[in-house]
C-alpha cells in the first residue's frame, strides 16, 4: 500500500532561519514556499532524491504546529508515506483500529490528497498518507 516516504515534515519557528541550513550547508535542491491556509502554517521544500524534506512555519498561534513547537519543540513533526489512493488506505487504517485525525482526506500543500493519523495509534509518530498530485505523470 505504501510506496515510499513521500516526506518528512520538520517543525521551525523561522523559515527564514533555517532555509540557508538546508540549502546552503547541506545543499539541498529548494523548491519553494507555500501558504497552507488550512493548517495556518508556510511551508518550505526541499528536493533530495525521491522524497522531500518540508518544512513548517506556523503562521498563527492556532496552528497546530505551533502547539507542537511549544510542547515538543522544534524537530522531526511527522512522516509522509505516499500511498496509491489516500481514501481507501484511509479506510483500511480505520478498519484495522487506528485513531484517524482526519475522517477523509483533504488537500494539503501543492494540491495533494492528505490525511493524518493520530501519533496515539503509531507509536507517537505523526503520520501523514499523501496521493500525490503529480499531473506530468497521468499524461503518458
Ligand atoms: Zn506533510
Amino acid at each position: 500500500m505504501v510506496e515510499k516516504i513521500s516526506h518528512i515534515g520538520v517543525a521551525v519557528r523561522s523559515l527564514e532561519e533555517q532555509i540557508p541550513f538546508y540549502r546552503d550547508v547541506l545543499g539541498l535542491d529548494f523548491a519553494g514556499t507555500e501558504t497552507v491556509e488550512d493548517q495556518k502554517v508556510k511551508v518550505a521544500f526541499f528536493n533530495v532524491g525521491d522524497t522531500r524534506i518540508e518544512l513548517l512555519e506556523p503562521l498563527s498561534d492556532e496552528s497546530p504546529v505551533s502547539a507542537f513547537i511549544e510542547k515538543r519543540g522544534q524537530g522531526v513533526h511527522h512522516i509522509a508515506y505516499r500511498v496509491k489512493d489516500c481514501a481507501s488506505s484511509l479506510k483500511k487504517m480505520e478498519e484495522a483500529g487506528l485513531r484517524l485525525i482526519d475522517k477523509a482526506p483533504r488537500t494539503g500543500a501543492g494540491g495533494d490528497r492528505i490525511a493524518f493519523l493520530h501519533p496515539k495509534s503509531t507509536f507517537g509518530i505523526l503520520t501523514e498518507l499523501t496521493e500525490e498530485h503529480e499531473a506530468q505523470e497521468q499524461g503518458e
